[in-house]
């Protein structure tokens, strides 16, 4: 891929090329810089991927925190070079146009999360390194057993040549040789460490088998040992080690010297000691950040039975406009403030409090009796941000909305109880906010069904699980059939067949609605073809094929080629078919908004102007739209059911006719449910009718019945 320099991808080159110039110089990699650089930029794209993906997963930062491991970046350093560097420059780099307050909060879990990929690659590289010793330690043990036997100066040579620490003792425990590595490890003298006897060498943080294993081995009881063990050196400081004991036999069998082999653990300790520390806390108010709130959640729910949890859910309102007005650094000093203030409401034993990100934080409480502790935790939450924040001399008010989930562990797993909180922490906002909810698990059905079918959007239409139904226009006249309606439908594979109402909002919502509406068009604008070619163009021309338009189709700048391309692809004319738009979508519409419907109006296209009188109406914006056929909404004509019929009702109906027919537009009805209906229309002057008087909406070859019918009937 060639890189513009001021591109996307140039710009990812550059963070990437920043990250390798930081890092480099503390791996121990045997790459070029160069060679290093084009490494780290297949994470830097994954980096800038999550940023901006829809849905974020940190589980993107995780894999790059573990790849730096992978990539021999294992020093501290690496870890803390690098998350400065995505700190600095990820979302400078990759997250032009973007929201800047998500995406640095974005940027910030991720970062946490690739402390917490890294600590876990280097955790488990550390195993298996220590199992790889242990495996040469026992081979070793082998080979000293032997050479003691054998040859002394074989021996001698196994023994200094060696890497790690070995020690010989005889059963009372004096020391009898040390390895210059066992020396270099402890420091001081040989002398010193040899005068002390072996069961001197207690450490406060010895595992209670320590010692045990240790009067086994001697005892002739056990073969060998392996354990990780602390000393003390002679100047006072602390040695971690992995301890492997082995007891050697003379050539009759008999116990006779222990052999001690250690590895130096003291620098990856701490290194994971830090690195936990760093992957399981927020750099900013030092809270608990949110893999070490998942732990310590994912441990409640798994708790015995009998046991609850209550868990609050906080944001706070309006925090952006703060961080935007004030700039980030005062953000940052209030949401300290704030966390502080939450830490001194959950000092309970079995309480928590933890950030999971940006202004969002949580408090846990834990117990058999949170289903009153929870209210009084999240009222106690509410009071605490009651007094003003003073920051550069302002007194800065801030308020949150709590989401409450409460209930016995056990039921649900941590991620299902976050999502609930979550939910419920939106409705508290949008009731106003300064306010805790309790979650409604039906609410949450609701809501979770509606995230599910939204993610699940865009594979569906890959996976060809729409389809149309057609439903048929009828002429009023004559009662002959007009054409139809193209109304489309989704196959759920767990759903079953959900309805228009239930997707098409969130097609819109996530602009899936453009390709989509696309498929519609075309499938539809194909099925008319196909009429055709069945059964001819009848004495008042084809059938025509009315197909629903969005208003994000309408901006979309694809909108009049597309539909041009399909017409002549297909070979059908323009005026077979009918795009319908609703009133809502043209209110206030501008001319460029127009624009593309007047140039399909010009070719041909008919527009129908969709739910007609439901709310806006202007009639005397009729004049200036692209329209040549107003459609009813069905409330009009259930205005009629009744009887006799309301006669404004009536009298509207007539006066709309009246006015459309006087510009020129045809007038179609829709829900006519009745014979009564359709006949009450007719005298009105309407033109066309459809409902489930005249079909449901069906298959395409029910439309051929139902056109059949009327042609020999
Ligand atoms: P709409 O365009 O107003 O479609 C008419 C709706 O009324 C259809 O509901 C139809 O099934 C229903 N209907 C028809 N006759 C009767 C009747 O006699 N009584 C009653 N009570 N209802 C009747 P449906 O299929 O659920 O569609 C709902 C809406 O979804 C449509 O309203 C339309 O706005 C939208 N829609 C459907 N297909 C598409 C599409 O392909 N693209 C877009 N953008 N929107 C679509
Ligand atoms: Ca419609
Ligand atoms: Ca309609």
């Amino acid at each position: 891929m060639i890189a513009e320099p001021d591109g996307p991808e140039g710009r990812l080159r550059r963070l990437t090329t920043i990250w390798s110039r930081a890092v480099f110089p503390v791996t121990s990699t045997s790459l070029t810089r160069p060679e290093f650089e084009e490494q780290l930029l297949p994470l830097a794209r994954r980096l800038s991927g999550a940023l901006r993906a829809r849905v974020f997963d940190a589980g993107e930062g995780e894999a790059v925190g573990a790849a730096l491991v992978g990539a021999h970046c294992t020093a501290p350093d690496a870890l803390s070079r690098s998350l400065d560097c995505v700190d600095a420059y990820l979302v400078l780099y990759c997250g032009e146009g973007g929201d800047q307050e998500d995406l640095r909060a974005r940027s910030a879990r991720l970062q946490h999360a690739m402390a917490a990929g890294f600590a876990r690659a280097l955790r488990e590289r550390t195993l298996a390194e220590q199992e790889a010793i242990a495996q040469a330690a026992l081979r070793a043990q082998g080979v000293v057993a032997q050479a003691l036997h054998a040859s002394e100066a074989r021996f001698r040579a196994v023994f200094e040549g060696a890497a790690i620490g070995i020690g010989i003792a005889d059963l009372e425990g004096n020391v009898l040789q040390i390895n210059g590595a066992l020396l270099r490890m402890f420091g001081g003298s040989e002398q010193t460490l040899r005068i002390r006897n072996v069961r001197d060498w207690t450490h406060a943080e010895d595992a209670p088998q320590v010692w045990r294993l240790y009067e086994e081995l001697v005892r002739g009881e056990r073969e060998h040992y392996h354990v990780e063990k602390a000393f003390y050196r002679p100047d006072g400081t602390v040695l971690w080690t992995n301890l492997t004991v082995s007891l050697l036999r003379d050539p009759d069998g008999n116990p006779q010297y222990q052999l001690a082999l250690m590895e130096d653990t003291t620098e990856r300790r701490l290194l994971n000691l830090r690195l936990r520390y760093e992957a399981t806390h927020d750099a900013l108010t030092g809270l608990p950040n949110r893999t070490l709130f998942f732990e310590r959640l994912e441990k409640v729910l798994s708790a015995g039975d009998g046991r609850r949890f209550g868990l609050c859910y906080l944001d706070l309102d309006g925090f952006k406009t703060i961080n935007d007005s004030l700039g980030h650094a005062a953000g940052d000093r209030l949401l300290v403030e704030v966390a502080d203030r939450l830490q001194a409401c959950a000092t309970a034993p079995g309480e928590m409090v933890a950030r999971l990100g940006g202004d969002e934080f949580v408090a846990l409480t834990t117990g058999t009796d949170t289903q009153r502790e929870v209210d009084e935790l999240a009222s106690r939450i509410l009071n605490a941000l009651v007094a003003p924040i003073r920051i550069d001399g302002r007194e800065l008010t801030v308020r949150g909305s709590i989401g409450v989930v409460e209930g016995p562990v056990g039921e649900r797993s941590a991620a299902e109880v976050l999502r609930s909180a979550d939910i419920t922490m939106y409705r508290a906002k949008s009731a106003g906010g300064n306010r805790f909810e309790l979650a409604d698990p039906e609410a949450d059905a609701r809501t979770i069904t509606r995230h599910g079918l939204t993610t699940a959007l865009p594979a569906a239409l890959d996976r060809g699980e729409f389809f149309i139904e057609y439903q048929p226009l009828v002429r009023l006249g004559d009662g002959s059939v007009r054409g139809a309606e193209a109304l489309v439908r989704w196959l759920h594979p767990q759903h079953g067949v959900l309805g228009p109402d239930r997707f098409i909002p969130l097609a819109e919502h996530t602009g899936l609605i453009v390709p989509l509406g696309r498929w519609v068009m075309e499938q539809s604008v194909r099925q008319a073809r196909e009429w055709r070619e069945r059964y001819g163009d009848g004495t008042e021309g084809p059938l025509r094929i009315n197909v629903n338009l969005s208003p994000c189709q309408l901006t979309h700048p694809g909108l009049v080629q597309e539909t041009v391309d399909i017409l002549e692809r297909t070979g059908v004319a323009p005026d077979a078919l009918c795009l319908e738009v609703t009133e809502s979508a043209l209110i206030g519409a501008d001319d460029d908004l127009l624009k593309p419907l007047r140039r399909l109006a010009e070719m041909g296209v008919d527009i129908a102007l969709d739910d007609f009188g439901t709310g806006y109406s202007n009639l005397a914006n009729l004049r200036r739209l692209p329209v040549s056929v107003l459609k009813l909404d069905r409330s009009f004509t259930q205005g009629m059911q009744q009887f006799p019929a309301d006669p404004v009702d009536l009298k509207i109906v007539e006066g709309i006719v009246a006015l459309a027919h006087s510009l020129d537009l045809a007038v179609t009805v829709e829900g006519v449910e009745t014979g009564a209906q359709a006949e009450q229309l007719r005298t009105l002057g309407c033109d066309t009718a459809q409902g489930w008087y005249y079909a449901r909406p069906g298959p395409p070859d029910r439309l051929h019945e139902l056109a059949l019918a009327d042609a020999t009937g």
